[in-house]
């Protein structure tokens, strides 16, 4: 059984995509999208032994060996262009490694069309890459699992304009204010509350000056959005 997180990720891969799940740990993503028929050929790249040994464990045992190629890769490196690759799924990372992996190897992009991000933080840096290197919001979701709010991206080719606001928080999610979004963004506003009240007895250094201005500045964009 998927975690709801991944569900979530799995439920924006078109139907016949060929996937490539870049630090797929277990492969758990690409063994699901295949045993629910939604694609019939995926890689699933790792950089790591321990997790790169648990892939291959796993896509045998599931007797996924000729649909699912594990491959011990720096980030899409695992990607070879007999694959035809045409949607990369990137889950459960932190939204600056993320961007740092799909920059080092811009070349390989070149034949995919879509991009499903699950950053575990900083999903702004996402949002903010894809601006920059003309790829478009096509779908959010925000979901909330033993205790942790994820985000989820879905990104195609072409061009956007966002605000700073929507670049923190994002375009759709803003539109649809969920339950979730807004605990996630209250919660986020009451850790800097904290963070500036305890600021409120340091020097006032040009640091500590600057990080308060930030602070306040982040309060008031958000609160903006969720009030
Ligand atoms: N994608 C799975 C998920 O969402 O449940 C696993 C997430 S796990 C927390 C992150 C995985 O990414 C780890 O197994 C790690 O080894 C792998 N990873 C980190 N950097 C990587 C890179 N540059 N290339 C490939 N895999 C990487």
């Amino acid at each position: 059984n998927l975690s709801k997180r991944l569900e979530k990720v799995a439920s924006f891969v078109p139907k016949g995509a060929i996937v490539a799940d870049i630090g797929s740990d277990h492969a758990y993503l690409p063994c699901y999208l295949v045993h629910k028929g939604i694609i019939q050929k995926a890689v699933a790249g790792e950089v790591v032994k321990g997790p790169y040994q648990s892939a291959l464990k796993k896509v045998k045992e599931e007797g996924l060996e000729n649909q699912i190629t594990v491959r011990l890769a720096d980030g899409l490196e695992a990607i070879e262009s007999s694959d035809h690759v045409d949607t990369i799924t990137i889950a459960g990372m932190g939204g600056s490694l993320i961007v740092s992996i799909l920059e080092k190897n811009p070349e390989k992009l070149e034949t995919v069309n879509r991009l499903i991000l699950q950053p575990n933080i900083h999903a702004r840096v996402i949002r903010q890459w894809a601006l920059e290197n003309k790829w478009k919001i096509i779908e959010e979701a925000i979901v909330e699992e033993d205790q942790k709010i994820y985000e989820i991206i879905v990104l195609e080719r072409g061009n956007m304009e966002l605000t700073e606001a929507e670049i923190l928080m994002g375009n759709i999610l803003i539109q649809e204010k969920s339950e979730v979004f807004l605990k996630k963004w209250s919660n986020e506003v009451n850790h800097w509350k904290k963070v500036l009240k305890s600021l409120e007895y340091a020097e006032p250094t040009p640091e500590i000056v600057g990080k308060r201005q930030e602070l306040l500045h982040q309060i008031a964009l958000v609160e903006e959005v969720i009030h």
